[in-house]
């Protein structure tokens, strides 16, 4: 069996039916052309089927060129981006998607996201994105960084809901009131910085139980956020830790184990705080 085989990448289904690969490879700070081509390259070489990217990362058009000239068929790549700040609003928000999808070279995104809950114009973005959704040129919609009331506020005055709300969310910041709240509601939550941006990956709490299944630390964190159902988006330009990080669909850990990484939480925000955006 061969390492691509091995990985053998779960999937979730959405609530509006489609099918999300349970992990990606995400490509914040990774500089457009070259730097970003061949991090997608060997990422999709690895059996990574899933892209986030974002207007604001800058790197949309290197992620496109990499998207469209791989040669695997582009309806089995999942591709997100997001809806920046200062774009937020109705009209702005149909021109930022637009933009994004010409800079991407791409008919379609797969996912398309509020970024940030930006208090005076969500709302009206949100009303965007439900008819971008609708014109067929985005498969499904959602938000990123939104807390328990912002998902609320969305729910009293709209019928269709975001499919997936994208937060950070590793041991170091185990968010389980959200986490139950979006189950509940039938929300996929997705795990961004799930590495905590690399800052505690060599916590010797993880290194006792990454030895023990003989994987690496990175290789739990990004385990634990699976095993809580979420999709999880680690980021790396190294290529062996691309393919390392994908290895994680061989082993599980134990309830203990999982309930030892449980504990670490310290409410540890390595991006900004929503909760006072
Ligand atoms: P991660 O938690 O994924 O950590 C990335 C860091 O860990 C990098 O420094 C990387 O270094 C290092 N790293 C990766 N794999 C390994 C490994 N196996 N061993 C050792 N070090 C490793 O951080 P991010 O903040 O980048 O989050 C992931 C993605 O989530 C982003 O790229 C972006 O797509 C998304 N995101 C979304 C946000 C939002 O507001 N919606 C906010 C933040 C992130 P190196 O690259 O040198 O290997």
């Amino acid at each position: 069996m061969n390492q691509k085989s091995q990985n053998n990448l779960q999937q979730y289904t959405l609530a509006n039916g489609i099918k999300i690969p349970s992990l990606g490879i995400g490509t914040w700070k990774i500089r457009d052309g070259r730097e970003v081509i061949r991090t997608i390259r060997t990422s999709l070489d690895a059996g990574y089927r899933l892209i986030d990217t974002a207007k604001i990362y800058g790197n949309e058009k290197g992620v496109g060129k990499a998207i469209r000239e791989c040669g695997i068929p582009r309806e089995q790549i999942f591709v997100t981006t997001k809806l920046w700040n200062k774009d937020q609003g109705y009209e702005k928000a149909h021109k930022a998607f637009e933009k994004s999808l010409k800079t991407l070279g791409l008919e379609y995104v797969d996912l398309f996201l509020i970024h940030w809950p930006v208090a005076a114009a969500r709302l009206e973005s949100w009303k965007a994105l439900v008819d971008i959704a609708a014109s067929g040129k985005c498969r499904a919609i959602g938000v990123s960084n939104y807390t328990i009331p912002h998902l609320q506020e969305l729910m009293n005055n709209f019928d269709v809901l975001p499919v997936v709300n994208q937060v950070e969310f590793h041991p170091f910041l185990y968010q389980k009131d959200l986490l139950d709240f979006c189950v509940q509601h039938n929300i996929r939550l997705e795990a961004y910085s799930p590495l905590a941006h690399g800052e505690k990956l060599s916590d010797p709490r993880i290194t006792v139980i990454a030895k023990k299944y003989e994987k690496s630390n990175a290789q739990i964190l990004i385990r634990w956020s699976l095993q809580h159902g979420l999709v999880v988006i680690p980021k790396s330009t190294h290529s062996q830790r691309i393919i390392e990080n994908i290895a994680v669909y061989d082993f599980l850990l134990s309830e203990e184990d999982m309930a030892a990484l449980d504990s670490l939480n310290e409410n540890l925000r390595t991006c900004w705080d929503p909760t006072d955006f």
